[in-house]
């Protein structure tokens, strides 16, 4: 029976590196250990839960709006059902030529002086990779030329009193030039760390937190990635 089930993940194995992608097998083990317990947290978040706080029909304004699934609400008066879904919310990763991070620090609450990366919600319209670049620019100041998509996590954003679900975009940003990047907007200090430097437990937005030990690792098995 062993020998079989280690036949079965050395297969499982075998794919991945046949799709010549180190990266895809750490993630996917990733995913699947780490990512369900992150999950759950949010899920378990105990904030005010947007659907709860949500008491009236934004269409009809009828009281009768009551639980429909637990992701959604519906009225009784007019039938219309309200889906809770993420705000999508972009995160930039910026490595210099002397292979540091970039990293910002928060001045504005939900924590406030912690850590954190470039980036933010996305507007109505706009594609990731646009969302990504503007608030690079909004925050630093930097001009970024390419924006790829890594990978995305779930996280529950505090604000004005409620959790707000978001889905954040971690892209792997080239920028014009790194010199000159200046603190502004959300940001109150501009930082380039060296990854020896870099802590996951600095950053306090869990969604940036997790993000980051997980570009820890990647940094630590495939640094090309990241030049
Ligand atoms: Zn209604």
């Amino acid at each position: 029976m062993t020998y079989y089930l280690l036949r079965f993940f050395d297969t499982k194995l075998a794919v991945f590196r046949g799709i010549g992608n180190e990266n895809l097998l750490y993630i996917a083990l990733f995913a699947t250990f780490a990512n369900k317990k992150y999950q759950k947290s949010m899920k378990d978040c105990k904030g005010n839960h947007l659907l709860k706080l949500f008491s009236h029909c934004p269409k009809c304004g009828a009281e009768a709006f009551v639980e429909d699934t637990e992701k959604s609400k519906r009225c009784e008066a007019c039938g219309f059902v309200y889906f809770m879904n993420p705000s999508a919310s972009t995160v930039a990763i910026i490595v210099d030529d002397q292979d540091r991070l970039l990293a910002v620090r928060r001045s504005k609450e939900p924590a406030k002086g912690t850590l954190d990366l470039p980036g933010g919600f996305c507007d109505c319209y706009e594609t990731g990779e646009e969302g990504v670049r503007r608030e690079v620019m909004e925050e630093t100041g930097l001009t970024v030329n390419t924006a790829r998509y890594l990978f995305s996590l779930p996280n529950m954003y505090h604000f004005g009193g409620m959790d707000i679900p978001t889905l954040d975009l971690f892209f792997l940003c080239k920028v014009q030039r790194t010199e000159g990047a200046t603190a502004m907007d959300d940001a109150g200090e501009v930082l380039w760390l060296p990854w020896e430097d870099v802590r996951a437990e600095d950053f306090g937005l869990k969604s940036i937190s997790l993000g980051v030990s997980r570009l820890l690792q990647m940094h630590a098995s495939e640094p090309a990635t990241f030049r």
